[in-house]
């Protein structure tokens, strides 16, 4: 058996050595899971329920070490680990409040002796491959309502959230959940690989486009459900009549937060013309005021950067940026380890020929580029090949609305940014993927309708 070594991004110092999941032990769990996953759908969804309730309750009881655990393997700030933690409560309820009105059998029609009616199944036994950024929600955005709905879960998570993942397991089987139900798998790229390989009815990935295409391939040519939540290059205008410290603010924070590393960061930023030079010194000064450091701290606001290959990504777009005019502000450098950082970075005058404006980020640096007006925001918002969300800075509820009809995206908003709603889907357009988690209809596609056609005698 191969193992896995845990780093702390902050430190460098390795945290924990795991064995890993090879081929062998993928199969053999993967069989587990598909001889109780029926036992596991007959047992009462009220039984399921307090399942979920009771993981609720270890979750508000653990919550402070469940947070350094985050922290420690991701660089994550603690209060934003505590936050993450806190928000899923929110989630929890949802789905569990939720999983019977969208799951009651529907008799749709009823006449002449003719009635129909739709149940809806389980899938059976689903696959989970996971992301490290925000590990508790990506994970139980599809853990949760996938077993509530009577499915067994294979869940990997992310190398670099695996004691997290683990933990999450552990949560869930003292709630009791059966261990075959639910499986979590140690491992990197190898073993997400090899539970590809497994007889699975639904593979629900959250990752780089560049894997899930991968993902896509391999899976292809056996029809598995599958679900992509893939990366973003999500774009916000500031128009010319809205408060450009408080939009300078509010999107500081979006770009910055969890270091900038969430799929729904702000990635660019246009300003209307007319409030680009109060609004960029604004911003700048926001992000000036952000403490870096000791991801432990309590007033820490940015942390590690999670993975080290990403440092690459980060100095490639901004010595492309500089090269190509964009000026920039604050930041623009690695900062001394050992561990991985990166400076708060803010560009001005960025433009579409900038990977900066164009490529995913993922990590605390920010293009802005000044537009002449409305039209030409648009156009810019669109030109790419992502579309996970996209914001309108206005006071005008009805510029807002026409300006975010035209944009592209699976998620839209008006003077905020960087949000996520557990009552609401998440989704994306193009290569920010395919499918959607949360809503109601986040429970429903771990489920088969099945349409019953009933004549009495
Ligand atoms: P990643 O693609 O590197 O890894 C994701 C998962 O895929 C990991 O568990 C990894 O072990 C696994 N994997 C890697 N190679 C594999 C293979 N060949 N077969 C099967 N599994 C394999 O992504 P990451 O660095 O963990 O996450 C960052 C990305 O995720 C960003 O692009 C971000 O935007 C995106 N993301 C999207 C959402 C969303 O909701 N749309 C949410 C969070 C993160």
């Amino acid at each position: 058996m191969t193992s896995l070594s845990i780093q702390n991004p902050a430190t460098g110092e390795t945290i924990a050595e795991l064995p890993a999941d090879d081929a062998a032990s993928v199969q053999r769990k993967a069989e587990a899971a598909r001889a109780a996953q029926p036992g596991w759908a007959a047992t009462p969804l009220a039984e399921r329920q307090a399942c979920i309730a009771r993981f609720r309750e270890a979750v508000v009881r653990e919550l402070p070490r469940l947070a350094e655990v985050l922290t420690r393997e991701t660089g994550k700030p603690i209060r934003m680990s505590r936050n993450e933690l806190n928000g899923l409560l929110g989630r929890l309820d949802f789905f569990v409040g939720m999983v019977e009105p969208v799951t009651a059998v529907e008799t749709v029609y009823d006449q002449d002796g003719m009635m129909e009616r739709i149940e809806h199944l389980p899938l059976g036994v689903v696959a989970n491959i996971s992301a490290w950024n925000y590990p508790w929600f990506v994970g139980c955005n599809v853990i949760v309502p996938a077993l509530l709905t009577g499915n067994a879960v294979l869940y990997k998570p992310s190398e670099f959230a695996t004691l997290t993942g683990l933990e999450i397991g552990r949560l869930l089987h003292e709630a009791g959940v059966p261990r075959e139900v639910f499986v979590p798998l140690v491992g990197g790229g190898a073993t997400g690989a090899a539970l590809l390989e497994q007889q699975i009815d639904g593979l629900f990935f959250t990752g780089s486009h560049a894997t899930g295409v991968r993902i896509a391939q391999a899976l292809g040519a056996r029809l598995v459900k599958l679900q992509l939540e893939l990366g973003g290059k999500d774009p916000t205008y500031v128009c010319d009549d809205a408060d450009a410290k408080a939009a300078a603010e509010s999107l500081a924070d979006g770009a910055m937060y969890n270091t900038g590393q969430s799929c729904c960061s702000v990635e660019r930023i246009y300003v209307h013309e007319k409030i680009h030079d109060a609004f960029l010194a604004h911003f700048v000064a926001a992000v000036k005021g952000f403490r870096v450091g000791d991801p432990m701290r309590e007033d820490t606001y940015i942390g590690a950067i999670t993975r080290a290959p990403q440092l690459q990504v980060l100095d490639a777009q901004v010595a492309d940026a500089k090269a190509k005019g964009a000026l920039l502000h604050t930041g623009g450098h690695r900062l001394p380890g050992p561990g991985n950082w990166y400076a708060p970075t803010v560009f001005s005058r960025g433009d579409h020929t900038m990977a900066l404006m164009r490529e995913e980020s993922f990590g605390p640096i920010i293009g802005i580029q000044k537009v002449a007006g409305d039209e030409e925001a648009v156009r810019l918002m669109n030109d790419t090949r992502y579309g996970l969300t996209a914001g309108v800075y206005t006071p005008h509820a009805a510029r807002a609305e026409r300006l975010l009809a035209q944009v592209r995206a699976g998620s839209v908003y008006w003077n905020c940014c960087d949000r996520v709603s557990p009552r609401l889907p998440w989704s994306g357009c193009g290569d920010s993927g395919l499918g959607l988690t949360l809503s109601s209809y986040g429970i429903e596609t771990f489920t088969r309708p099945r349409a019953w056609h009933l004549r009495r005698p």
